[in-house]
Formats: C-alpha cells, structure tokens, sequence
C-alpha cells in the first residue's frame, strides 16, 4: 500500500524539497499550497498531486481533508510546513503590533491546530502516521536565553513565540497521542537560502528539509514529542 504524505506550504522553499525528497523515496506526495496555480506547477514539476489549502481559511482545510480522504482513504504523513515571518524592526516588543502578532500566529500557530485536528481523522485511518511540525531554533527559550549563542540578539517577538507556541503544540499532541502508533515531532531546518530569510542562509532549502524528511519517516522505534535539527536534539 502506498505511503501518503501532505506537506502545507509545498510550493517553494523547504516545502517544496521536502515533497520532492520524499517523492524520491516513494511516497505518493500531496502537494498543499494556498495559491493553486503556484500549487499545480510544483505539483506538475514534482509529478505529485496538488491540494489547495490555505492554513488560516478554514473552508479551505476542510474541503482538503474532505479530499484526501475520499482520493486515499487515509494520510500516513502530514508536515506542518507553511510559515510566516516579519522584519526584526515589526518584530521589536515594545513597538510591535497585537495586528502583528495575530497575523503570524494565524499561519503560524492556529493553522498548524486547524490543519492537525482536521486531518487526524485521516491520519488515524494510516497504520502509524507521523506528523513533523517545522519549527525554528528561535522558538528554543534555552537558546533565546543563552548569551553565546548566535540567536541571543534575535527578537521577533511575533515569530520567535510563535515558534516557542508550536513546540509546545507538538508535546501536547504527542501527550494525547501517546499509547497511539502515531508520532508527534519539531524540527528545525536551520537557517537557509528561501524567501522567508530574503535569500539568506548558511544552508541550501534542500538541505534544510531532511531533517523534517527523516522525522516524516521514524520508523516504529523512533521517538515522539522531540525538538531537532541536522546536528541532534535540540533544548526546547
Ligand atoms: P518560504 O520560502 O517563504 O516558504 C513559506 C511557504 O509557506 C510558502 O509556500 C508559502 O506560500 C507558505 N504559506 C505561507 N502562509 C500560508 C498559508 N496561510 N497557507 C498555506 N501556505 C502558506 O520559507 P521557508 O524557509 O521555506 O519556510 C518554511 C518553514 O520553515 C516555515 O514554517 C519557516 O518558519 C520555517 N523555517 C525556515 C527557516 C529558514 O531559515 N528558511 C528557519 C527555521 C524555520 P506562498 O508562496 O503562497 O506565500
């Protein structure tokens, strides 16, 4: 039987190479994108299907789930992907916006509770689905802390807790999910080349999506409710 996967925010960036990725081992890939004609040609390009889905529009999510499930009948991956973020200068605490702060926890944060809630109907339909939630080294609080570490200056305000909120979005899924197969898991791709950074990063978006690649496909030993990056675990 063939493994279903569903990456949101699938059109660019690390998305898009982490359906291509896990196209290359396999997996029947669908390709979640709220601009559909941005979401038909990568799907095209990638020879994968394509949904529309914006994760901040709830008619959409539901029409999505509605498909997946009549199309295959069960979903065996799904990888909250899809990600905003605002300048450090929007970002400042002091002098950012509660419009600001809704908006990015609208894509970041409620998106990835609506999407997961209306999917896991069809991810328990797959013998033991694996949800991987892209996170951010920035929503770590030990590193925001830590006055040696590169990201101690950075202070997004709406991004940087948004992220910190989807950690603990993924530990509560994992908690409820516990005795199921299903694992619950946070990555961070580390800092790459996509729009998202205006093209800057130490990292290529390919190399950035295998950590949520490997995550996406743990085996029955693997962990739940884990926070990591290519170079191990990460402290929440
Ligand atoms: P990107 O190239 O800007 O891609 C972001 C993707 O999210 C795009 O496909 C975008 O679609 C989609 N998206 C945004 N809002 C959406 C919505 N409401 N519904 C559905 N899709 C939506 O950035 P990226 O670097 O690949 O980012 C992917 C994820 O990695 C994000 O969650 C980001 O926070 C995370 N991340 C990135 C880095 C990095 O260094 N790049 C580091 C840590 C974490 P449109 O094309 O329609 O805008």
């Amino acid at each position: 039987m063939k493994t279903i996967a569903l990456v949101t925010g699938a059109n660019k960036g690390i998305g898009f190479e982490i359906a291509r990725q896990l196209g290359e081992l396999g997996i029947t890939v669908i390709v979640g994108a709220r601009d559909e004609k941005l979401g038909r040609a990568a799907a095209e390009e990638l020879g994968q299907a394509f949904v529309q889905l914006d994760v901040t529009d709830p008619d959409s999510i539901k029409k999505a789930a509605t498909w997946i499930d009549l199309a295959y009948g069960k979903l065996d991956i799904l990888v909250n992907n899809a990600g905003i973020t605002v300048s450090h200068e929007e970002g400042k605490p002091s002098t950012t916006s509660l419009e600001t702060m809704r908006r990015i926890y609208e894509t970041n944060v409620f998106g990835v509770v609506a999407v997961t809630n209306a999917l896991l109907p069809v991810l328990r339909k797959a013998p033991a689905a694996r949800i991987v939630n892209q996170s951010s080294e920035m929503g770590s609080m030990e590193h925001a802390l830590n006055e040696n570490h590169p990201a101690f200056p950075i202070v997004n305000l709406p991004y940087n807790s948004s992220k910190t909120a989807l950690n603990m979005i993924t530990v509560a899924y994992a908690k409820e999910l516990w005795d199921t197969p299903i694992k619950v898991n946070a990555v961070d791709p580390g800092w790459c080349r996509t729009d998202i950074t205006g093209g800057e990063g130490y990292k290529s978006a390919a190399q950035g999506a295998a950590i949520a690649v490997k995550l996406a496909t743990l085996g029955a030993d693997g962990p739940t409710a884990t926070f990591s990056q290519d170079q191990g675990t990460l402290p929440w």
